[in-house]
């Protein structure tokens, strides 16, 4: 027992409080340093693309049917609901669809909200990407989780690339689909093409699978919020229909037309403030600061004295029942001689 630890923690809180709101920093830098989780309830508070996580749970790294990707970045957090299913989705696309196993790319941050690079969903721990490049034979080590390659999907815009594609992507898809929490699917148009060619009469999974932008080296997974979930604001469904007609033609359009002679440079938007997230993503971001302080060494070595006096006041400090660290005299800190 000693006195000495509340002082880091007095320290630590006065280095995280915020100055001033005006100058506090962009919501993607300050959810951006969080390496741990807020220790609430699970909770996905907000939208998609505005919003966080209370409770993340990670997904382990290795598992029965997946491995997660470049462990460097810590966006293997996610919602317990998300989670549950990325495990369930692992073990049956294996023992169904013989896919060896999922390559778990970014779920979220470990209180979710926005990054300081890339995505502007995964918010919220209920969206994650999963590569299309089949998992390999063997555990990887982290340094092959961070350099190995994603592989794309598509020769171009507008058709898939046979040589990488197989039926086992469409088996994938379709499952990953299939469960009644996903809300939507996001893959490239040329991969949603050929969906839609591969799909057969059973169509009505189609429906979830929604072109988009990018996504032709991995699916992005989005479920919808967890019942009961507070605060978790609802996405309207997807229009009715596969979604393989004029839907899917208005992406090839927009794809063949020519780019503008002088473009003019899209403005960047302004980077979110923790005052554009819900009220409660300021309880996420700051719970746990306490609990977060580096561990002391135990036995923590006691501080010299500041006077020979002191030293048998120190001895029946020792011997009492400590006091809470707010109501003990303040203690001279030694001066720091530098080495
Ligand atoms: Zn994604």
């Amino acid at each position: 027992m000693t006195w000495a630890r509340p002082v880091p923690f007095l320290l630590l809180s006065l280095a995280l409080m915020p100055p001033a709101a005006a100058a506090e920093p962009p919501a993607k830098e300050q959810f951006g340093r969080k390496a741990t989780p807020a220790p609430l309830a699970a909770r996905a508070i907000g939208s998609y693309a505005k919003g966080c996580l209370a409770g993340g749970q990670a997904m382990a790294i290795n598992g029965p049917g997946w491995q997660v990707m470049r462990l460097s970045r810590n966006r293997n957090w996610g919602h317990p609901t998300l989670i549950r299913y990325l495990e369930r989705l692992a073990v049956e696309a294996r023992e169904k669809d013989g896919w060896r196993g999922l390559l778990v790319g970014d779920i979220a941050q470990p209180r979710g909200g926005p990054m300081l690079t890339g995505h502007t969903s995964h918010q919220i721990g209920l969206d994650a990407d999963i590569w299309l490049k089949p998992m390999p034979d063997h555990e990887m080590s982290t340094a092959e989780r961070e350099n190995v390659s994603a592989v794309s999907m598509i020769k171009d815009n507008f058709s898939i690339d046979p040589s990488v594609w197989t039926p086992a992507h469409v088996s994938l898809i379709k499952r990953a689909a299939s469960y009644p929490e996903v809300e939507r699917i996001f893959v490239h148009p040329a991969i949603k093409k050929a969906l839609c060619e591969a799909a057969g009469d059973e169509r009505r999974w189609l429906e979830k699978v929604r072109p988009w932008w990018g996504h032709h080296y991995h699916f992005h997974v989005r479920i919808a919020c967890p019942k009961g979930g507070d605060g978790c604001a609802e996405q309207p469904d997807p229009p009715s229909g596969d979604g393989c007609g004029k839907p899917l033609e208005e992406w090839f359009a927009l794809f063949r037309r020519p780019a503008p002679k002088d473009p003019k440079p899209a403005k960047p938007k302004p980077p979110l403030r923790m005052a554009d997230l819900p009220a409660d993503c300021r309880t996420v971001l700051e719970a746990g600061q306490m609990i977060a302080a580096p561990p002391l060494p135990e036995p923590v070595p006691a501080l010299p004295a500041p006077v020979p006096a002191a030293a048998p006041v120190a001895a029946s400090t020792a011997a009492a029942p400590p006091l809470p660290w707010h109501a003990r005299p303040a203690v001279p800190l030694p001066t720091r001689k530098p080495r």
